[in-house]
């Protein structure tokens, strides 16, 4: 396996970075998850451009255009032989002081790793997820933006261990008023009536790149899509509830704080939006 570590491609033993690096010190940093299906990136710009306005906001200075970065990205692909991958694209702030101060770190890091998928089982997905909601919440958007996908996800670890405390396969978040947000690296759709809702990105979600295609697949089939705030009660009555993200692509939740979904199965909206997706990556992307 060769990653790509500021300039070279070296292997995994040989890739590493130094403890003085501001990722690695305080989370200083911005990073992207992103996938290729038979060779093809799905939605590599999107990616890019969450990624560059991530650093913007956090005045993280990615030493390359958006056009190196693509090209980075897709060499470190070809260099594994991977048609089907996951990306993970990290730029830290690099090596600095022990001081907090960016400006102490001269020189941003760029790392760019491929590896085969690790896809949940498809087990899973015909059995669907069970959710539980959790106490930490979402941090507030006027103090750091969800949109900014920065190294520091300590309050999505919270609520990983929270759900994994609690026997659930996934966490509900909430934001600090009470209304849903995402799961914990995940978007939430819920269905009531044939009506698919969304919460609208402001009260504290990142506007997954799966989640617009989502949407966009969904308005496509004929379905009226809502992206409106929504509280537990309404998770709990929905027909039927579902997770979208770029590892998970759109998974069923069949049950959330031990409250039965629907018939306990994954719905057929869900499972035609599934189908779709699949069938809209094989077509989309950069090859
Ligand atoms: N919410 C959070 C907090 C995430 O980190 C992610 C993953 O990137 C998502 C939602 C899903 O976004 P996407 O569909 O772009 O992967």
């Amino acid at each position: 396996q060769w990653i790509y570590l500021n300039g070279q491609f070296v292997t995994k033993d040989e890739a590493v970075v130094s403890v003085y690096d501001h990722g690695f010190l305080y989370g200083d940093g911005v990073f992207e998850g992103i996938r290729a299906y038979s060779g093809n990136v799905f939605r590599l710009d999107q990616h890019l451009t969450r990624m560059y306005e991530s650093a913007q906001s956090i005045m993280l200075h990615i030493p390359h255009t958006k056009e190196e970065m693509q090209q980075i990205i897709v060499d470190t692909i070809q260099h594994n032989q991977l048609d089907n991958a996951y990306i993970r694209v990290i730029v830290s702030r690099g090596a600095g002081n022990l001081g907090l101060d960016p400006a102490s770190c001269s020189k941003p890091r760029v790392v760019v790793i491929a590896e085969a998928l690790a896809l949940y089982p498809q087990e899973l997905y015909e059995r669907g997820l069970k959710l539980g909601s959790v106490s930490t919440r979402r941090n507030r958007p006027d103090v750091l933006s969800p949109q900014v996908k920065s190294l520091n996800y300590l309050n999505n670890i919270l609520v990983k261990l929270e759900a994994n405390q609690a026997g659930v396969d996934e966490a509900l978040m909430l934001n600090d008023q009470g209304y849903v947000t995402e799961g914990s690296a995940d978007n939430i759709f819920i269905v009531k009536n044939g009506v698919i809702y969304t919460p609208p990105v402001y009260l504290g979600a990142l506007e997954g790149i799966t989640r617009n295609a989502i949407i966009d697949l969904a308005k496509d089939h004929g379905f009226e899509v809502k992206e409106q705030p929504f509280t537990r009660h309404d998770v709990y009555v929905a027909d039927e509830v579902f997770l979208t993200g770029t590892a998970a692509e759109v998974i069923a939740a069949v049950e959330v704080d031990q409250r039965t979904i629907g018939d306990g199965k994954p719905g057929a909206v869900t499972n035609e939006l599934l189908d779709s997706f699949r069938n809209l990556v094989t077509k989309d992307g950069v090859q």
